[in-house]
């Protein structure tokens, strides 16, 4: 199913995020996270992309899985900073051929030794391209409530943004945040600059100190000082700081929902306990 059809439901919904391993004999550990999250029954699954595509072929195989072996609507991701025009036909054909009606189009991080294929410059180039080789597949867009790291300011962002979603986007998918209200406030942004599509705020649970670090250190996330006490008092604590990160979550999806955003996506990291615990904490409010 197309996720746009999925985001036209007047309902709230849920869906989680696994990543594929970064070699192939890691493959059947993750697909056994993936069917334990998919056994969950989210609205849809998103399979991420190794960096610079490194894992691309193994991305699609956990997607198909989902999809094919557990039932559930999947999007995998693809990125294109360092790939050619043929690569990306190719595993658009192998999505095709998987009968997956989704992908997420990224730019990508830039390389760490700089080695770049010029075949795309920004995430609007791969939208653009995949929209005319597959007029019918729903594309999903990144996009950054604080601003992309490497931008110089949040309103040239969003004119980008806006670019990449006149290239074909469907709906867009935010970086995560740990304060709603800067997710509410860019909402705000890119409605005035004329982005219509649904929004899906990407909620992390941070479930580790070690892991806080780590995610914030690469997107410069802001840390309000509210989860910054909590990670100051559970941090050398791993049962109370899972608990602790999973209830955070819960309550940011809680005010979301409240605050009428019905569709949430859960970077749950191929952890189906953290995922269940999750659904258990919103089980009635999810209805
Ligand atoms: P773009 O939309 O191209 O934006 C990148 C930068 O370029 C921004 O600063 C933007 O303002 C600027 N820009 C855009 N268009 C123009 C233009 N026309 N002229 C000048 N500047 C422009 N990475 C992975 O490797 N694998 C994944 O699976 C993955 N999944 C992700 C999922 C989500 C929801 C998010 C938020 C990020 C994900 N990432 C992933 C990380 C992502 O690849 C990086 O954040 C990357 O640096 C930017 O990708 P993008 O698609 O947002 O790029």
């Amino acid at each position: 199913m197309k996720i746009s059809e999925i985001l036209a439901q007047d309902k709230p919904t849920i869906s989680f995020e696994v990543f594929p391993p970064k070699q192939a004999s890691g493959l059947e550990t993750v697909k056994a996270a993936a069917g334990a999250i998919a056994a969950l029954t989210p609205s849809f699954m998103s399979v991420t992309y190794g960096a610079a595509g490194s894992t691309s072929k193994l991305t699609v195989e956990v997607a198909s899985d989902i999809k094919n072996l557990h039932g559930v609507s999947v999007m995998p991701h693809l990125t294109c900073v360092a790939s050619t025009r043929e690569h990306v036909s190719d595993i658009l054909t192998q999505i095709r051929e998987n009968g997956i009606d989704n992908v997420m189009a990224l730019r990508g991080d830039i390389p760490q030794d700089g080695i770049v294929c010029h075949d795309y410059t920004h995430a609007s180039d791969l939208v653009a391209d995949i929209r005319s080789q597959a007029p019918d597949i729903c594309i999903g867009g990144a996009c950054y409530p604080e601003g992309h790291i490497e931008s110089p300011n949040k309103n040239l962002d969003i004119d980008y943004l806006k670019l990449k979603v006149d290239a074909g986007c469907d709906f867009l998918t935010t970086q995560m945040f740990f304060d709603n209200n800067i997710f509410y406030n860019f909402l705000y942004r890119i409605k005035d600059k004329g982005i219509t599509v649904p929004v899906l705020p990407g909620v992390m649970p941070v479930t580790t100190a070690r892991q806080l670090s780590r995610s914030v250190a690469l997107s410069g996330t802001n840390v309000p000082e509210r989860f910054r006490a909590i990670v100051d008092k559970f941090g050398s604590d791993p049962d109370a700081m899972r608990r602790a990160g999973i209830i955070y979550a819960s309550e940011q999806i809680i005010d979301l929902i409240a605050n009428g955003v019905n569709h949430i996506h859960v970077y749950s990291m191929n952890k189906p306990d953290v995922a269940g615990e999750i659904l258990t904490n919103l089980k009635e409010i999810l209805g």
